[in-house]
């Protein structure tokens, strides 16, 4: 039977079969891998503590005809802290989420592990969560070659003025010269144009010290959420968590 190593990250876990899982892992040396961990619902598993979402470990796999198995691990990271915020683990598990949905098995981007390790450890040492959610999940995008056009205008080339939108259809930032016919469009603050760049090239690991200001963090959400929608093709199940809890902490 053939068996691999792989550093690897639990994203999502679902039951299978009984005591069973299906998980989902970002590893650095296979990208996203599917496999099937066996025993897991029964007590002393040691598997369980592997399959956690958002815990990274040195994993060891069985390559399967369709699923491959997860045989054997040990944890190097279970990121305690930010399990013990909840708006920290709501953006953890929109980054989990948007790294499932938007990868494919058997293409390894050592890039995206790396953006994913560093999400997780400037979430677990309390960098402001959405920031560095945004910052991933543009960042992921731009490497699946799907970001947004934030540099110039979309649509003619030319730098951005003062007043600038942005476009799904356009694949990004536009000027007001090209607003008319670019559908349904989002003005964007020159603040919020700057903001963006950084997010989208700054090392994670440096942008828990972007501050943000709140308008820029609303164009920002809706920005990213209407680019995933529109170039992903899917709507995070997440993001109505994290919703939810901004509108909690609004109303505090
Ligand atoms: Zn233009």
């Amino acid at each position: 039977m053939r068996t691999f190593p792989a550093t690897g990250i639990s994203l999502t876990v679902k039951k299978y079969r009984g005591t069973q899982r299906l998980v989902v892992f970002y590893t650095r040396e296979r990208g996203k891998v599917e496999a099937v961990a066996q025993g897991v619902g029964k007590p002393g598993s040691k598997l369980a503590s592997l399959v956690e979402p958002l815990t990274l470990s040195h994993l060891f796999f069985a390559c399967g005809r369709e699923l491959d198995r997860l045989t054997e691990g040990q944890v190097h990271n279970p990121f305690y802290n930010l399990r013990s915020d909840l708006r920290s683990f709501a953006y953890a598990s929109y980054i989990a989420e948007i790294t499932a949905r938007a990868t494919e098995p058997g293409l390894p981007m050592p890039g995206v592990f790396d953006d994913l390790q560093a999400s997780l450890e400037a979430l677990d040492s309390g960098a402001r969560p959405q920031i560095i959610a945004w910052g991933f999940a543009l960042r992921l995008m731009e490497r699946l070659g799907v970001g947004p056009v934030l540099e110039h205008c979309a649509g003619c080339g030319r730098p951005l003025g003062a007043d600038a939108y942005y476009s799904p259809a356009a694949g990004g930032l536009i000027c007001a010269d090209c607003r008319p016919g670019a559908g349904a469009v989002q003005a964007v603050s020159s603040g919020t144009v700057a903001l963006l760049r950084s997010l989208s090239t700054f090392p994670i690991d440096r942008l828990g010290r972007v501050s943000c200001p709140a308008n820029s963090q609303t164009q920002i959400r809706e920005l990213v959420r209407r680019h995933i929608e529109y170039h992903l093709g899917f709507r995070l199940q997440s993001d109505r968590f994290v919703r939810e809890i901004e509108d909690a902490n609004a109303s505090d």
